[in-house]
């Protein structure tokens, strides 16, 4: 999606340890029309396929999953939680996903009344780089019985492994900006 890639050109930052900071437009200050195009893009790409629910992972993902959502028929979005509340464990889907840009392991949490057996879901996220984070709503889905019917990401980093090896397993993942390559020195990012 071109203009996402420009976007990530003009005000994304690289940082060292292959970190891309966009949180000027992506996952701090949020650029509203830039989700709405997304949101658009991804219900182009996804067209045909009968899809029930959203299912994203706090926080950043929640508020692209809620513009996409506009494009999909309104359809409901869950948010996986990363802290637990005192809710009964027994009323929820709990697994544990390693953080890439926190570096340390935190549960991934959502209740069971929110997602069902049999129903197809679409998977979203700001970005992909090992996987892990889509992993675990794959796992809460298989738990659930509910079926993923795509996964749509934001930015992936594609020298990183996580997109082989979902697509490798025969997931659709759909990501509108491919990074191939990105320098913190010069800040050049490489788009495929
Ligand atoms: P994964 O689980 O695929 O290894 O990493 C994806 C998660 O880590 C995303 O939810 C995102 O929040 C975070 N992440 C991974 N790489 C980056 C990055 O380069 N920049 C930012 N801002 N977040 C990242």
């Amino acid at each position: 999606m071109k203009e996402l890639q420009d976007r990530i050109r003009r005000d994304g930052m690289v940082k060292p340890g292959n970190v891309l900071k966009v949180d000027s437009f992506l996952n701090h200050q949020c650029d509203v029309a830039l989700f709405d195009h997304m949101g658009a893009e991804w219900a182009r790409i996804f067209s045909g396929r009968h899809i029930d629910k959203i299912l994203t992972i706090e926080a950043s993902g929640i508020g692209i999953a809620c513009c996409a959502a506009r494009h999909f028929g309104d359809v409901p979005v869950v948010f996986a939680k990363k802290t637990q509340s005192i809710n009964l464990e027994g009323d929820q889907y709990v697994t544990k996903v390693y953080s890439y840009t926190k570096q340390r392991e935190f549960p991934v949490i959502v209740a069971k009344r929110f997602l069902k057996a049999g129903e197809r879901v679409l998977l979203l996220d700001d970005f992909l780089a090992n996987g892990k984070a889509m992993q675990g709503l794959i796992d809460i889905c298989g738990e659930a019985g509910a079926q993923v019917v795509g996964i749509g990401i934001a930015i992936e980093k594609g020298f990183q492994s996580g997109g082989e090896i979902l697509r490798r397993a025969g997931y659709d993942v759909e990501s509108l900006a491919i990074v191939t390559s990105m320098d913190a020195e010069t800040g050049t990012v490489e788009f495929a």
